[in-house]
């Protein structure tokens, strides 16, 4: 049995069985994708292989209720139908047993229609995420993605007409985008009330369009800097809205590492955003209650943050309380249960 493609993603309360379909019969080529560089597994996935992975799965002492299996990687509903029937045909025993708890599937905004939703109904699929990447026209032209704004609301008003769990992923710093079209991006996502939605920061893998258009100087990834402060922004957008976001930044698994040339990528991506939430709302804090006070004093303040928080408010290595005190604040960060999450009290020491 190949391990490697068996991935089970668990949080406190979920798990996926991650089965990828690499590219299979996606009719494009994206700038930015190299699935055989991101899922690390270029052969087409087997139907035999994803009875096996299921089988192994069910002896791993996984609770059924919140365990899905999730097809990512490729164009789900874009591969040779009978293909991807013949793939669900092999969840189909296991989730009528009630050993996992349903189906998720990613796919693109162009290639869902009426006729496969019915399908995906039958084969108790429950969530659908669509790689939407940027609401901005041009954008995805010139990322090659071959689909439009158009098709991105369409599809995802259908999903939810059929009454699925829509996801929606999106991406930071495409060739041709910019700081404000990818806010757009955020606040068009926001309108077509997703459940889910991840954020992927554009890293420029070999062998790509994205890998050319750096090579000839059209195209420079954003520094880590800027997309970090980008994405606070986005999740704070996404928080407001009470959508979660499932994702930010890509997984140190796979073969990223191999195939990478250029882009912001951390392992510990998401937590470098919610550490500049932290940032930002201290110091606008600071700065209100500051505004009229000498600034050359040194101020010693006790924040308060939601007790699981400390280690995002305090930042990596310390970095937000280093940042403060360039900025005049002696910061003591303390946990409390009344905080809520990216929520802070300030006290004056
Ligand atoms: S649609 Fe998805 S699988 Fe197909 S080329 Fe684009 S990113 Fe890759």
């Amino acid at each position: 049995m190949r391990r490697e493609m068996l991935l089970i993603n668990c949080t406190m309360k979920h798990s996926n069985i991650s089965l990828f379909v690499p590219h299979a019969g996606c009719p494009n080529q994206c700038s930015f994708c190299n699935q055989k560089t991101i899922s690390g597994n270029a052969k087409e996935l087997t139907k035999e292989e994803v009875r096996e992975t299921l089988v192994f799965a069910s002896n791993s002492n996984l609770s059924a209720e919140n365990t899905e299996i999730a097809f990512f990687g490729g164009s789900f509903t874009a591969i040779n139908r009978d293909y991807m029937i013949s793939l669900l045909e092999e969840t189909k025993p296991f989730i009528d047993n009630g050993e996992f708890s349903g189906v998720r599937i990613s796919t693109r905004p162009d290639a869902i229609d009426k006729t496969v939703l019915d399908i995906l109904k039958e084969y108790k699929v429950t969530a659908i995420e669509l790689g939407a990447q940027s609401t901005n026209d041009e954008v995805l032209f010139n990322n090659r993605r071959g689909h439009t704004r158009e098709d991105i609301i369409n599809a995802s008003l259908l999903i939810k007409q059929h009454g699925f769990s829509l996801g929606l992923q999106m991406m930071t710093g495409l060739y041709k985008s910019s700081y404000e079209k990818d806010i757009e991006t955020a606040k068009d996502l926001i309108k077509l009330k997703p459940d889910t939605v991840r954020i992927y920061p554009t890293i420029v893998l070999e062998n790509t369009h994205l890998a050319e258009l750096l090579v000839s100087g059209e195209y420079k990834s954003p520094s880590l800097e800027e997309t970090v402060s980008l994405c606070a922004e986005l999740l704070g957008m996404f928080y407001e809205n009470n959508i979660k976001v499932i994702r930010l930044g890509l997984h140190s698994g796979g073969n990223v590492h191999e195939g990478y040339l250029s882009g912001p990528y951390h392992p510990a991506f998401g937590e470098l955003c919610e550490s500049e939430i932290y940032l930002k709302n201290i110091r606008k804090k600071l700065f209100e209650i500051y505004k009229n006070e000498n600034n050359s004093e040194l101020k010693n303040v006790t924040i308060y943050v939601n007790k699981k928080e400390i280690s995002k408010a305090t930042g990596q290595k310390g970095k937000n309380k280093k940042s403060l005190l360039k900025d005049g604040y002696c910061v003591t960060i303390k946990g409390s249960e009344n905080v809520e999450k990216y929520q802070i009290l300030i006290e004056e020491n």
